[in-house]
């Protein structure tokens, strides 16, 4: 199907929006790829809509390579599972909540764990129906405070969220390999350049956690990177850690104490003070202290890394309300023993490691941030590790702290800061959501088994605008050909009809040939007609115009500017 510039559905504008900031927002609305509806609420007009499609086709591909299954979960949901998990509460001003016309509340989800956790549970009941890895592209929402730079942080946004379940550890973390190696797939054909840093997993009760982030300028995440090689880790590595606070003499590293009853922030101050050397306060000195907690009635301990770097006030309430029906306790040897991702040793001052820090960290992960845990109360972001560099998974520990100015630690170039977008992020969710649901399968010994999860998501609209920061120049957009809305823009330039005859009929040979055209045969001025060509950005502009007199067209390439004659008969042949 061809193109026609002069029916498409498409104004484009001369000027920048006035409440755009960020080039790729500017851009897509100039470019008549979105419309805003109100604040983080876009519509997808006919090119933008490609663009969607082709991203979120990759994506399925390679959710569908590694044996994900998909299926589709309203976003209208009912209040009941997201009670059962806290989230309800927890969520806080984020969640879009509303009443039926009975009273019934419902909300529109923000993120799907509750409903794969009960779907698999009301389908599957035998050790030999798992693992099982389910996905959906779907739309959410999140009443954010802050929207943002058009469809780069809207409220309601199309994610793709995959859901993992597995018998034990181990399947768990293959599963999780599985979608990091799809990321990586997905993420290369769409043409970014990105970044995977470790993640904290904060109130999500993850034991690994990693982020993509897409390296902009625009973006909201910090990280640093070597100038040189590939090193990247995150944001607290370049957070100066406060002066470690002194040892107390005499002092027992931390040991595992419970507390009597319901902990709310104020209760986890208080054990955290009774049990610790350390005074806290609720309000500055909970970052990157490292517990457990257990919901009533489940078997399983989940890690809690409390307090995030970045979005500490949301996490911070999340916590609050993630912690109201749990136990809390200190980490102890057996969670060191237990788990491969908890890795024993200290970094740094010998102060740490009196007070029995520890640190959480993925030695499957070649580069990675840990971060300190235990009794203590000053900020340890640390360092980038390197397995079998740095440390063993058993434990021994030698590591410097990083920060941007230093070299990198692979002695390969200087560090420095960039930013970057979330594009995508992977959870090892362990088993919070299976208890909360008591979602087990029957095990070859007849004994039921608690299933654990892993959640991961791509922001498959974020990422049209996460490729259109990254690619694009003054005179508008330059997308990769996988994910353009087209493969070669055929400009007729010109009012002869031989020139015009031409242009048609290279048109329909592209076409026939298999490759998406889109052909400009309106009635306009060629300059205005190059303008939309650069505007729109796709990859190869082909002009038939004058040149035809010589037996020649031009084949312009968006992305490198290259402008080159081509012999007309060879024109679709060279462009294919
Ligand atoms: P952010 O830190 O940007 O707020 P998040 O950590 O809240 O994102 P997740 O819950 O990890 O997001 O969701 C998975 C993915 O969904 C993110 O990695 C991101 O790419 C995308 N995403 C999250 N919020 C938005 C939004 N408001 N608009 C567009 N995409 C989003
Ligand atoms: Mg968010
Ligand atoms: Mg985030
Ligand atoms: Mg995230």
């Amino acid at each position: 199907m061809i193109t026609r510039m002069s029916t498409l559905f498409l104004r484009t504008l001369r000027e920048d929006p006035a409440d755009a900031e960020v080039p790729s927002h500017k851009l897509l609305v100039r470019a008549g790829y979105v419309r805003r509806i109100a604040p983080g609420i876009y519509s997808w007009l006919p090119l933008g809509l490609r663009v969607l499609r082709k991203i979120e086709e990759i994506v399925r591909e390679e959710m569908n390579a590694i044996g994900a299954q998909e299926i589709h979960f309203p976003a209208l949901l009912p209040k009941e599972p997201y009670e059962a998990t806290n989230r309800w509460t927890e969520y806080g001003p984020n969640l879009f909540r509303l009443k039926d016309r009975k009273g019934g509340d419902y909300l529109l989800g923000p993120t799907h764990e509750e409903l794969f956790a009960l779907t698999v549970k009301g389908e599957y009941s035998s050790y030999k129906d798992y693992p099982v890895m389910l996905y959906q592209i779907q739309t959410k929402y999140r009443d954010e405070e802050r929207p943002r730079a058009g469809i780069l942080r809207g409220r309601e946004f199309v994610m793709k969220d995959s859901y993992s379940f597995d018998l034990d550890d181990e399947g768990l973390a293959a599963s999780y390999r599985l979608h990091r190696d799809a990321y990586i797939r997905i993420f290369d054909r769409v043409g970014l350049r990105y970044v995977i840093v470790a993640a904290t997993s904060g109130a999500m009760g993850g034991s690994a956690s990693e982020e993509f982030l897409a390296e902009s300028e625009t973006g909201e995440d910090t990280f640093v990177r070597s100038t040189e090689s590939g090193f990247a880790a995150n944001v607290e590595a370049v957070i100066t850690p406060a002066p470690p606070a002194e040892p107390v003499e005499g002092k027992p590293a931390a040991e595992v104490h419970h507390t009597p009853n319901t902990p709310t922030i104020e209760t986890l101050v208080d054990f955290l003070n009774a049990n610790t050397d350390r005074k806290f306060t609720a309000a500055d000195t909970l970052k990157n202290v490292l517990v457990k907690t257990r919901q009533p009635g489940a078997q399983d301990w989940e890690l809690l890394a409390i307090g995030v770097p970045g979005d500490r006030e949301v996490d911070m309430k999340r916590l609050e309300a993630s912690l109201e029906p749990a136990e809390v306790a200190l980490l102890d040897e057996a969670d060191f023993a237990a788990n491969p991702f908890l890795v024993k040793g200290y970094i740094g001052p010998k102060a740490l490691q009196d007070n029995g820090v520890r640190f959480l960290v993925d030695p499957r992960v070649v580069t990675g941030t840990a971060w300190v845990t235990g009794a203590d109360k000053t900020d340890h972001h640390v360092v980038d590790l390197l397995c079998g560099r740095d440390f063993t998974p058993d434990g021994t520990v030698e590591a410097a702290e990083v920060r941007a100015g230093d070299p990198s630690p692979d002695g390969r170039g200087t560090l420095v800061a960039a930013r970057g977008i979330e594009i995508g992020h992977i959870f090892q969710l362990g088993r919070k959501y299976a208890d909360a649901f008591s979602l087990d399968a029957l095990g070859q010994d007849g004994k039921p088994k608690r299933i654990t999860m892993g959640s991961y998501g791509v922001g498959v609209s974020r990422l049209v605008a996460a490729v259109a920061e990254q690619s694009h120049d003054d005179l508008g957009l330059m997308w990769p050909r996988e994910i353009a809305p087209a493969d070669v823009h055929v400009v007729i330039a010109g009012k002869d009809e031989s020139i015009r005859e031409r242009g048609e009929a290279i048109a329909a040979e592209l076409d026939a040939a298999g490759v998406q055209v889109i052909l400009d045969d309106r009635t306009v001025s060629p300059g205005v007609k190059f303008a939309d060509a650069e505007l729109l950005g796709v990859p190869t502009i082909l002009v038939v115009g004058k040149g035809l007199t010589k037996g020649v067209v031009e084949v312009r390439d968006r992305l490198s500017g290259d402008r080159e004659e081509i012999e007309v008969d060879n024109a679709v042949a060279h462009v294919i």
